[in-house]
């Protein structure tokens, strides 16, 4: 529907937390672009600023507020008046409950309410008040909507939204409802139109993509799914997030037999100790996952594994804390995102009480933390005095003269831009890099030959 109010007004998005958040941002902005809004570099210069907010974490919320609250000191913008929308995880759990912690807050708007954005903003603009939306199911699909990439050469596909898993720490599948996969062939022509377009890499999303399909065809289609989206031609797949009890060997197969398909996989764990998992409701044990990992190995040599750690999850002792030292050692992770367990309300697991001091917990982060440096660290010596194929980013924050970009196992490769190179010849575009460095998060070397 058009929205005369907004054709030319100013926006600026942040956006906290995952990918899955950080493609409905592209979503909002693609809806934004289409009425006529300009995207502009910060919130000072916006009509309109919209967070994207993501409540896995309690930090989360309150960073939000103080967000919130900074907008109200900015100079005015453009137009003269600033609406600030709040969407995301945050909106949806808490609708309109949120303007008690925050009272500048215009529009609110849930998960399930992203093709609503432009009529709420145009409606705080024309009648001020309150707009508020966090319906429970999707009207219309998020996912049909115009979109707005970051980049021209890589795509964030979402192939599912919602979770049906229920780990008892986490508050995803409370905000994002059950799993809904997305049409396969709706999938493979969005692919195969991107790289008509230019793109070279996507990545599939959802929060447990291995079970991608269940909904529509009665067991999962990942593998097969794969197996499309590699025939589509595009040259670099990667995918997130893979929840090991439903990584079946017919996925690994299409992993191993799909060209494209690139050696990193994102296989949160969470912990290494049985009781935990239990406690956990991961429904594997450390065995099996241990023996999963090998199966993978076995059929990808060389694979990149990378994980969810949380440690301090509520009574686990010291001995599971080991035991997710020892195995965090013994798969020997590329990369890992180590998290310190936080209380959700409405999860199972905020009803166990925990004794365990804070200090405890906090000295366990830090031990795990340098364990994974460890691993990264000799994971990353497997490149060096190797070749690796780079798709360019553009240049490190530190030094516009150092080219930033992904080897196939997800390292981050620094080179110095040759002479007679810019780097707007050069991003998204395939490098040749020799390795010479190998360092915990990030590899270093001589680009050789042409970009392709
Ligand atoms: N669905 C994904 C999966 O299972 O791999 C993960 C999605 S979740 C947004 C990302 C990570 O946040 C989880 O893997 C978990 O490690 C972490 N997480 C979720 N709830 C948490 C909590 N209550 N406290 C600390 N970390 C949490
Ligand atoms: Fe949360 Fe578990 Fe679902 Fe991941 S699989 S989103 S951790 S409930």
């Amino acid at each position: 529907m058009p929205q005369p109010t907004l054709q030319g007004k100013t926006y600026f998005i942040r956006t906290f937390g995952c990918q899955m958040n950080l493609h409905d941002s592209e979503r909002v902005s693609g809806m934004l672009d289409s009425l006529g809004c300009l995207e502009v570099a910060g919130p000072a210069q916006a009509d309109i600023v919209v967070f994207m907010t993501c409540c896995v974490r309690e930090a989360a919320d309150t960073r939000l507020y103080g967000q919130c609250n900074s907008c109200k000191s900015l100079p005015a913008p453009p137009s003269g008046r600033r609406v600030v929308a709040v969407g995301g995880c945050i909106a949806q759990r808490d609708g309109e409950g949120l303007l008690t912690n925050v009272d500048n807050v215009d529009v609110i708007f849930g998960t399930h309410s992203i093709a609503h954005v432009g009529e709420l903003i145009a409606q705080a603009f024309e009648r001020g008040g309150k707009q508020v939306r966090t319906e429970e199911h999707e009207v219309q699909d998020a996912t049909d909507m115009p979109w707005h990439r970051a980049t021209s050469y890589h795509a964030w596909v979402p192939i599912m939204t919602g979770c049906n898993n229920f780990c008892s720490y986490c508050i995803v599948p409370y905000v994002r409802g059950r799993e809904k996969s997305r049409p396969f062939e709706q999938i493979v022509d969005e692919v195969t139109a991107l790289v008509r377009k230019g793109v070279r890499e996507v990545t599939l999303l959802g929060q447990n993509v291995n079970s991608y399909g269940r909904d529509l065809f009665g067991e999962p289609r990942f593998a097969e799914l794969l197996r499309a989206v590699g025939d589509t031609g595009v040259e670099r797949i990667t995918f997130t997030s893979s929840h090991p009890k439903d990584l079946s060997p017919r996925t690994i197969a299409a992993m191993a037999e799909t060209p494209a398909v690139m050696p990193h996989l994102h296989l949160a764990v969470q912990s290494g100790s049985s009781r935990i998992l239990k406690e956990m409701n991961r429904r594997y044990t450390r065995e099996q996952y241990l023996e999963l990992v090998q199966n993978i190995r076995a059929a990808i040599p060389g694979i990149a594994l990378t994980t969810d750690i949380i440690v301090g999850f509520p009574g686990e002792t010291e001995e599971d804390f080991l035991e997710t030292l020892s195995l965090a050692r013994e798969v020997g992770y590329a990369q890992a995102f180590t998290f310190i367990y936080s209380k959700r309300e409405g999860t199972p697991a905020a009803k166990i009480d925990d004794p365990t001091p804070r200090e405890v917990i906090l000295d366990r982060f830090n031990r795990l933390v340098s364990a994974i440096e460890d691993s990264a660290f000799a994971f990353n010596q497997n490149q060096l005095n190797t070749r690796v194929p780079v798709l360019v980013e553009g240049t490190s924050k530190k030094d516009e003269g150092i080219l930033l970009g992904k080897s196939p196992w997800n390292q981050t490769v620094h080179c110095q831009i040759p002479v007679g190179f810019s780097i707007d010849d050069l991003v998204g575009k395939i490098v040749d890099v020799d390795v010479d460095r190998a360092k915990t998060f990030y590899l270093f070397g001589t680009m050789v030959g042409e970009p392709r």
